[in-house]
């Protein structure tokens, strides 16, 4: 690895390619294609492969009534699925999987008094902002991939970073769902309200949401600036960037001593597209071959990355902003999240860098992110603005530490777990952790009294009241 080769790597882009990865629009590049209907379905498996099934039936409706029709009458457990993005087995059932796949594209958009568009729920994120782009709107926020779907964006309460900025499902506006008794309910702040409470975040336990109307906002610019910072300093300064910049996120590199900080911030200009850094994860791979060739000698690895890494080095690229704020993450890994109390977020992350820091085998980054507070029953955001720590495997590695050791640290620092990633919360800590929880498993119990939407994971959790 040459020095040239590392640092060009270490680049703003690199950094924020390799780390913050996502895929184009259209099929998601980990879940298996729906079979036809009638055909013996194939076996489905998750993006990084830790969930996977074989259910009697995967169908893929193309209206709310056939929909319906499937939900009355097809094998239990009835599991909506998305694009397979889930690190949780929150999709796998041995009974049906229904896919919008067929359910995708804006419906209708407004400008006044608020801008909003209404979607499918089946659409693509990435589709959905091109969409929204076409006709001079944006999303406020998004993730860093863009391959989810926006039902199963929200039914996990994904989020973005950005202090004053919360999660999508705070922006849904209403929304339609179709009960597993096939009825269909429009739901919102003034309709259905408390299923509209329940359904923002909803782990697809209460029916199959066809169809989302979120705030928007017109198209705008965003400058992306990515430098190179040490740990200690970044560690303090968190907050100060949080507050500065429009989103703020970090991602420490383990055995280096080094974060690279992320900021966007809105630009009054044009946009100034380039073409994305060929070597998207060239971090990512020297920071495994570090470990590869040095993990043995924590002290000599770290001095050697030192040395390889130029903290002069950054990037600024000004683009619209679904351009920006998504990515592509080819590298296939497992991951798990916490989000804390903002007042713990120094704190839990520099416990999890000296935790991770004591194994020699790991070398992913991570993530810090900001998210503002919300009131959707489910929220892990829910009355608290958050930090968000999330820490990454590669797919092919172990990862029950993730579960075992970092989870017992974000338990510490009074961490919600983020529903599509990995954790072992029991339904006794869920039910502390979330104070509109009881409220939640009513309308689960009223809308699904016989639990055909529970899978194996969510009985863990809930359970049907009647046979
Ligand atoms: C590479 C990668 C990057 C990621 N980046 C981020 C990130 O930046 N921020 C973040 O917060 N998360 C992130 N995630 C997690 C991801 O956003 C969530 O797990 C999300 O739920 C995945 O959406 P999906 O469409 O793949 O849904 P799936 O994983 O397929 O399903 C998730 C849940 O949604 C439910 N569901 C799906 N469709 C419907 C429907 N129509 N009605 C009701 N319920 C439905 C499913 O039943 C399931 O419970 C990332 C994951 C990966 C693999």
């Amino acid at each position: 690895m040459s020095r040239r080769r590392f640092l060009q790597s270490m680049t703003a882009s690199g950094v924020a390619l390799a780390l913050r990865p996502a895929t184009g629009a259209g099929r998601p590049t980990g879940a298996q294609p729906p079979a036809p209907a009638a055909a013996a379905p194939a076996a489905w498996r998750s993006w990084s492969g830790i969930a996977q099934c074989q259910p009697a039936a995967w169908a893929v409706p193309r209206s709310e009534d056939e929909l319906a029709g499937l939900l009355r009458q097809s094998p239990a457990p009835l599991r909506a699925v998305g694009a397979g993005h889930s690190f949780t087995a929150l999709v796998p059932t041995e009974g049906t999987l229904l896919s919008l796949d067929a359910l995708t594209g804006l419906k209708d958009h407004t400008a006044q008094p608020v801008p909003t568009a209404t979607l499918q729920a089946g659409t693509r994120l990435a589709t959905a902002s091109r969409l929204l782009d076409q006709v001079g709107l944006a999303l406020h926020n998004a993730p860093d991939i863009d391959a989810q779907t926006l039902a199963g964006a929200l039914a996990t309460a994904t989020h973005g970073t950005g202090a004053g900025l919360p999660a999508m499902h705070a922006e849904v506006q209403s929304l339609r769902l179709i009960t597993p008794t096939g009825q269909v309910l429009a739901c919102s702040a003034q309709e259905n309200t408390e299923v509209f409470h329940a359904a923002r975040v909803s782990l697809g336990a209460l029916g199959v949401v066809t169809e989302l109307t979120l705030r928007v906002r017109p198209r705008y610019v965003l400058q992306r600036r990515v430098w190179l910072t040490p740990v200690d300093s970044l560690l303090r300064e968190l907050d100060t960037l949080a507050r500065k910049h429009r989103q703020f996120e970090c991602y420490l590199l383990p055995h280096t001593g080094y974060g690279a900080v992320i900021v966007h911030d809105e630009h009054p200009g044009p946009p100034q597209p380039v073409q994305q850094a060929a070597a998207d994860e060239d971090v990512l791979r020297d920071l495994r071959r570090l470990r590869d060739w040095l993990g043995y000698a924590p002290s000599l690895r770290r001095w050697v990355a030192q040395r390889l890494i130029d903290p002069a080095q950054t990037e600024q690229r000004i683009d619209w902003s679904y351009r920006l704020l998504s990515t592509q993450r080819p590298t296939r890994f497992n991951e798990t999240e916490g989000h804390v109390p903002r007042a713990n977020g120094a704190a839990c992350l520099r416990a999890v860098l000296d935790y991770l820091e004591q194994r020699n085998d790991v070398y992913f980054p991570v993530e810090f992110r900001y998210v503002a507070q919300d009131d959707a029953w489910l929220s892990p955001f829910y009355g608290r603005d958050s930090c968000s720590i999330a820490v990454h495997a590669a797919h092919d590695e172990p990862w029950d530490y993730l579960v075992k050791d970092v989870g017992a640290i974000f338990r510490r620092y009074g961490a919600r777990p983020h529903w599509g990633k990995l954790h072992d919360r029991s339904a006794q800590e869920l039910r502390a952790l979330y104070p509109r929880w009881n409220d939640f498993d009513r309308v689960r119990r009223h809308l699904d009294p016989q639990g055909r939407m529970l899978n194996a994971y969510l009985r863990q959790w809930f359970e049907r009241t009647s046979p």
